[in-house]
């Protein structure tokens, strides 16, 4: 049995290209910034987000975490959505490692955050208080149904920071998905920010690692943390070069995603049993609702399991598909066929 695997993105392996270029990759100490393939990424990326410099690391986790460690001091209060994969998903190393406090603000469900809410919540200079240091926004928005944030958002944000002392920092896991979806360049959506981080190891289908984008200081403050967080590797370059093809070749087809994203949320709608607003799917994130009675998410994963279609439970009564790399349009077709027959029962 084909299985059809719609948990994530991330589970989309190198592609052959990928693995010739790793095996041919030119290497040498990246901690002595010795390899020329990581240079080189580093270098590719910094221009692709408009920044002066970059800097590879082990994952967007850690990209996140030295970001936020560059950034802020002990003590200092980051302002973040409630969604955001750095409040949800990284275990809150930024307080654990860095004594950093996480100010939650709620996201709305396009996944911006209200810019008169942040700004409410922006500390004045008491003694009692933390200090505000860093705004954090996320595009596209995971939990927010991949939904891509605008440049104009993007930059009002970005302005406000500003006003306030504050740094913006863009958690990009899936920038480009943002930037094919919207037509616009990555860097656009990242010029408001002081740092971006983006994935190689998702839609892109590098194996491993993430950029982390800013200026020159900035980068090699994040260098000294991505050290002391144990991510100094060494002949990097195996992966930069997969990620180097990933940024060259593996971008403008995301487009593809996107358009089996809303076939897939289409047909979605179509299945008695299922709720989805196919209007809300903008990128490659489809999340889904079961509304059969006597059914819940895991109940209806595990039927689609046996007959593999694999897709991740988010909640009691909702699932969530990615669309990526390995998924085509007839898979797509397939995966429909099959979610009519489980839903039947
Ligand atoms: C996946 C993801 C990350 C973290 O990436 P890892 O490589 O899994 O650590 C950060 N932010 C967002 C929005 C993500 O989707």
């Amino acid at each position: 049995m084909d299985i059809i695997d719609l948990r994530s993105d991330t589970i989309t392996r190198p592609t052959p290209a990928m693995r010739k270029a790793m095996a041919d990759a030119e290497v040498g100490d990246d901690v002595f910034k010795e390899d020329p393939t990581v240079n080189r990424l580093e270098e590719m990326a910094a221009r692709r987000m408009g920044k002066p410099a970059a800097l590879l690391v082990g994952s967007g986790t850690m990209g996140n975490l030295v970001s936020q460690l560059a950034h802020c001091g002990r003590g200092d209060e980051t302002l973040l959505g409630d969604q955001s994969h750095v409040f949800f998903y990284e275990q809150g190393g930024a307080s654990a490692l860095g004594g950093i406090h996480p100010r939650t603000l709620p996201n709305e469900k396009d996944g911006t955050i209200a810019p008169e809410t942040i700004e409410a919540a922006i500390r004045p200079d008491d003694v009692h208080f933390p200090q505000s240091r860093l705004v954090i926004v996320e595009n596209t928005h995971n939990r927010c149904s991949g939904t891509p944030l605008t440049a104009a958002y993007t930059a009002t944000v970005g302005r406000l920071a500003r006003r306030h002392g504050l740094k913006l920092h863009i958690d990009g896991a899936r920038i480009f998905n943002a930037a094919v979806s919207l037509g616009v360049d990555a860097a656009e959506l990242a010029a408001p920010a002081d740092s971006v981080t983006f994935c190689l190891s998702k839609g892109l289908a590098a194996p491993v690692g993430s950029v982390l984008c800013g200026d020159e200081d900035f980068i090699a403050r994040a260098r000294r943390m991505r050290k002391s967080v144990g991510g100094g590797m060494r002949q990097a370059g195996i992966i930069a070069a997969a990620g180097i093809v990933a940024l060259t070749e593996m971008v403008d087809r995301l487009a593809e995603d996107h358009a089996n994203a809303r076939t897939l949320a289409v047909g979605l709608a179509g299945i008695p049993g299922l709720g989805i607003d196919p209007d809300a799917i903008a990128t490659n994130i489809v999340y889904f609702r079961v509304t059969a009675k006597g059914l819940d998410a895991p109940a209806v994963v595990a039927r689609l399991g046996e007959s593999g279609v694999r897709v991740l439970p988010t909640a009691k009564d909702q699932m969530r598909a990615v669309l990526n790399y390995h998924v085509t349009g007839a898979d797509v077709q397939r995966a429909l066929a099959v979610f009519s027959r489980v839903m039947k029962g």
